[in-house]
């Protein structure tokens, strides 16, 4: 593949400098002007609120620049994602951004359309061993590191805390390198003597009734006698706000989350969230737009890092993320136009 031998020599280059990607292996002439660029979004899912987002401001941003999005979401489903990507390819796009359900199950369809000559850029969740061409997220360990500490700092001075850890979807990669930036804080809290994990599990798909179930098992097992939950995003911090409420001890204890989704905001706003980690999605969603554009029309992209994905180090580009809470919603989430005042029923 034309491109994965410029993405390795680009790579040696990065150790030093931004790395400069260039890709030419589309499948369509782009000398013609006339010719539309046409961009593939496979997506996992739009359960969650984010992703309606990400693909909204996404499409507007390709359109802006004069491509076409072809978007497919898969419900949280391997095969169908397969599917989604082979139409994808059948339909002879320039480019295929993936948001992968599992990470280590798309590496298939990258090498599927790289046999087409079509470049992939792995959007917000890596896609481990494979020859992907770019990866575009947050600073994900970095997610990890500031839920917890926010946590450790919250909890009540003067006794070692009880708290319940409420993982990802195991088979997002995101959600390992979460953990990952957690296990830092809470490793060294529980060394400490501050923190005791009572209860840990893995929330599959994300789904907040799994992460119900997680904080009924936890409770099950120890009581309400629970100063924090370590939830990894603001669905599964949902779930076990269900149970904290239901067991009349909601705002009590302290609760994290991730995505600033609006019933999230309006849970901290309300007292039973207590931080949610903002990642500004028209930052991820602007630049993967025009990124995607550059690689469809084999122009140079810059990235400046490199992150391993267990088969190459991938050009990665990484974005900042915000802690909110109730103290600077205002100043973060409502000044950037993320979600109005009147929403959040702050007028
Ligand atoms: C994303 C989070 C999201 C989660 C569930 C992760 O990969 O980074 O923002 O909450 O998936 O969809």
């Amino acid at each position: 593949m034309k491109n994965i031998g410029l993405v390795t020599l680009s790579l040696i280059l990065s150790l030093f400098i931004g790395l400069t990607l260039s890709s030419s292996t589309s499948t369509t002439d782009k000398t013609s002007e006339s010719k539309k660029t046409v961009i593939g979004f496979s997506m996992d899912t739009l359960q969650e609120a984010r992703w309606k987002k990400d693909r909204d401001i996404f499409v507007e941003n390709a359109e802006s620049l004069g491509a076409e999005v072809i978007v497919t979401s898969a419900n949280s489903d391997d095969k169908q994602q397969i599917k989604d990507v082979e139409t994808l390819i059948t339909k002879k796009v320039d480019v295929i951004v993936i948001i992968p359900h599992d990470g280590k199950a798309m590496a298939k369809a990258v090498e599927m359309a790289h046999a087409a000559g079509i470049p992939v850029i792995a959007y917000d969740r890596l896609i481990t061993e494979s020859d992907l061409d770019l990866y575009i997220t947050f600073d994900n360990e970095k997610v990890g590191e500031t839920q917890a500490q926010y946590l450790v700092d919250s909890l009540p001075k003067g006794k070692k805390s009880k708290i319940v850890r409420i993982y990802g979807a195991p088979t997002d990669n995101n959600a390992k390198l979460f953990k990952s930036g957690q296990d830092r804080v809470i490793d060294k809290a529980v060394k400490d003597g501050l923190v005791e994990v009572v209860h840990e599990d893995w929330a599959e798909n994300w789904a907040p009734g799994n992460a119900k179930k997680i904080m009924n098992a936890a409770i099950s097992k120890n009581g309400t006698d629970i100063q924090g939950v370590l939830a990894s995003n603001d669905g599964t911090a949902g779930g076990a706000v269900q149970v904290l409420k239901e067991e009349k001890i909601a705002g009590q204890v302290i609760v994290t989350g991730q995505d600033a989704d609006l019933v999230a905001v309006q849970r901290i706003i309300g007292g039973q969230q207590h931080m949610t980690v903002y990642k500004p999605i028209k930052n991820i969603a602007a630049s993967a737009a025009q990124l995607a554009h550059k690689l469809a029309n084999g122009k140079p992209v810059i990235a400046r890092s490199a992150i391993a994905n267990g088969k190459i180090d991938v050009p990665s580009v990484l974005l900042e993320v915000t802690v909110v809470d109730k103290n600077n919603i205002e100043e973060t989430i409502v000044k950037d136009g993320f979600h109005s005042k009147k929403d959040l029923g702050l007028e």
